[in-house]
């Protein structure tokens, strides 16, 4: 733990949190268990971490793998909502924004909601993000790359993750069959799915995350020589809607503990947002109970302890 801690941002200051973030993260990790869910990603070594920080006024610090990639799983459906919503600003109604403590792949969830999704994190209402996005941009693996930024190769839809996910999937497909039952979709199942399965199967680097979401810390100022990504009122909906959903039945928790909108994927990536100041990820592979990365939230902890970051 570091003799002090303060509301500084400078580089300097940011490596020294994440320094004190990456030991309380690779002791948690132990308690974790990686994901069997999607056979390829039951490869990937336990031991492995990653995390980054990037500040709206430009300072970077990473600590780690922080250019390796990893398969971002559920975090692509951060990214696949603001695409969504940059085509279709008035698509809540259709993802829904309420909390959910029935897990992401729960199909019971949509009787219970009259057939709606609860939520876009949740996998009926990111299956219902990917079929719009997909309506309105005719790729929505393309469409979710570039919001990550995309550039340089680096952020890919792996093959082998996707294939293992179609080998292997049944939830996915029950609930868009549910949902396709109920005429919540546009697309056919068969087109939906693959591309669902693909987007899921995004590499990025806890950098490039880091990076890509400063976008929904950055409410005020425009982002240099362009427009603003997402307007102000869309930026906080989104943020609201992750601090009660993103972490799945973790929410109180989270909220509890760390105080930060934040997304979590299988794949073991944690990514949290501080509106007004930065964005901080994780990439530690052994999952906790709710499907969350053990390290990843340990390690969010200490750094928003550290850095003051907490929305309340
Ligand atoms: N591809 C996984 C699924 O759709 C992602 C789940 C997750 O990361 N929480 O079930």
């Amino acid at each position: 733990m570091p003799a002090t801690c303060s509301s500084q941002t400078s580089g300097k200051q940011l490596r020294e949190y994440l320094d004190a973030a990456h030991i309380q993260g690779l002791r948690a990790a132990r308690t974790g268990v990686v994901s069997r869910q999607v056979p390829a990603l039951a490869e990937v070594s336990a031991t492995r971490f990653a995390m980054a920080v990037a500040t709206v006024d430009g300072a970077e610090a990473h600590i780690g793998e922080s250019d390796a990639g990893f398969s971002i799983q559920s975090l692509s459906k951060l990214f696949a909502l603001c695409a969504l919503l940059r085509h279709e600003p008035e698509a809540w109604p259709a993802v829904g924004w309420g909390p959910s403590d029935a897990g992401y792949g729960s199909v019971a969830d949509l009787e219970h909601n009259d057939w709606r999704p609860r939520n876009p994190f949740v996998n009926s209402g990111a299956l219902v993000v990917t079929d719009r996005l997909l309506m309105h941009s005719g790729d929505a693996v393309s469409a979710t790359v570039e919001m990550l930024g995309g550039g340089a190769g680096e952020v890919f839809s792996d093959p082998r993750v996707a294939q293992s996910e179609i080998d292997t999937d049944h939830r996915n497909s029950a609930i868009a069959h549910v949902l396709a039952e109920h005429g919540r979709l546009v697309n056919p199942i068969d087109v939906l799915l693959p591309q669902y399965f693909a987007q899921c199967a995004i590499t990025a680097s806890v950098r490039t995350l880091a990076r890509a979401a400063l976008f929904l810390a950055d409410r005020d100022s425009e982002p240099s020589g362009g427009q603003a990504v997402l307007d102000p009122a869309t930026v906080r909906r989104v943020n609201a809607v992750l601090l009660m959903s993103g972490m799945y039945g973790a929410a109180g928790d989270i909220a509890y503990r760390i105080g930060l909108p934040a997304k979590s994927g299988i794949g073991g990536g944690v990514l949290a947002v501080m509106p007004g100041r930065g964005a901080v990820c994780v990439w530690s592979p052994p999952l906790d109970g709710d499907g969350n990365s053990a390290g990843g939230v340990a390690a969010i902890e200490e750094f928003a302890r550290c850095a003051g970051w907490s929305v309340f």
